[in-house]
């Protein structure tokens, strides 16, 4: 695996190489790797000819600054990861070949609906943040394939949104989330558990699933109360519990019996804010 540090760098070695932009698979991340991660790079190694990955933590992502502070940083590990994974390059970039003029006057996307809602409501500025870093990390590494996570599903939508009012030639291609055992979803976050909240944690695919077995037509309200309930029971903190329109993101609140619903859930163990969500339907 090669890593770079600056972007010229980078587009001089995939130009000297020889690749298109339809050879390059792009995994963007914020380090603290787990399997999660590697499932996408797995994703695009199969596919691609040139699979690359970046780890940047994204300051302007951040609403809560605690959080952006206590996110977890494991560089050598990695780094060890990405090259067991045979991942062809890593890119580092400084927040300087970010962000070049600063954070202060960055551009602002038009998200409409998806930005009022869930982690858009809980989390505000968080999808313009987002966007800032995908415009920018696209358009230097210049790929025409972006591998990411069901895991963010909202985050799915947004960047996708973002392709299409940007016209960047990128295809998202939106990948399982994996699961350690129990059902808890992978996450860097996780790491910042203890054990005994890693244990409780698994309350969220926990309610998922009971969301899943439990729905039926009609009035929703009941469904998600006691779903929040059961989260509570094991001590979260809950920002949401919702179901939405899996193509839209609007929240329903009575389900007509066809519509393709997913179940979405925010909450917090301690500091640590987990999310997760699971089609239900359609
Ligand atoms: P992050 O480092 O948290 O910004 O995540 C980088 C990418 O990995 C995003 O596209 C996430 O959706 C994806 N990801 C995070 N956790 C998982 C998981 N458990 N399964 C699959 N993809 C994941």
């Amino acid at each position: 695996m090669i890593l770079f540090k600056n972007s010229e760098d980078l587009i001089a070695y995939i130009k000297r190489k020889g690749f298109g932009k339809p050879d390059i698979g792009f995994i963007p991340t914020m380090g603290a790797l787990h399997q999660g991660h590697l499932s996408l790079i797995e994703a695009s190694r199969k596919e691609r000819a040139f699979t690359l990955c970046s780890i940047f933590i994204n300051p302007t992502q951040f609403n809560d600054p605690g959080d952006y502070h206590n996110y977890p940083v494991t560089l050598e590990n990695d780094i060890e990861l990405l090259e067991q994974a045979e991942t062809d390059a890593l890119f580092l970039p400084s927040a300087a070949t970010i962000y070049p003029d600063g954070t202060r006057q960055l551009r602002h996307y038009e998200l409409a609906g998806l930005e009022d809602v869930l982690e858009g409501k809980f989390r505000p500025g968080h999808f313009q943040g987002v966007c800032q870093v995908m415009h920018r990390l696209l358009t230097i590494v210049g790929a025409a394939h972006l591998y990411m996570g069901q895991k963010d599903y909202q985050q799915c939508m947004v960047v996708q949104q973002l392709i299409d009012q940007t016209g960047l030639e990128v295809e998202l291609h939106a990948c399982p989330t994996m699961r350690a055992s129990g059902g808890l979803a992978m996450s860097s976050r996780n790491a910042r558990l203890t054990e005994a909240e890693r244990q409780r944690a698994v309350a969220i695919h926990n309610t998922l699933t009971y969301i899943h077995e439990h729905l039926s037509k009609g009035s929703l309200q009941e469904l998600k109360k006691h779903a929040t309930t059961l989260l509570e029971k094991e001590e979260f903190k809950v920002d949401y519990v919702e179901l939405a329109d899996a193509d839209t993101l609007e929240i329903v609140h009575t389900w007509n019996g066809k519509t393709a619903l997913v179940a979405l859930v925010a909450a917090f163990l301690g500091q640590v804010r987990l999310i997760d969500n699971m089609k239900v339907s359609g």
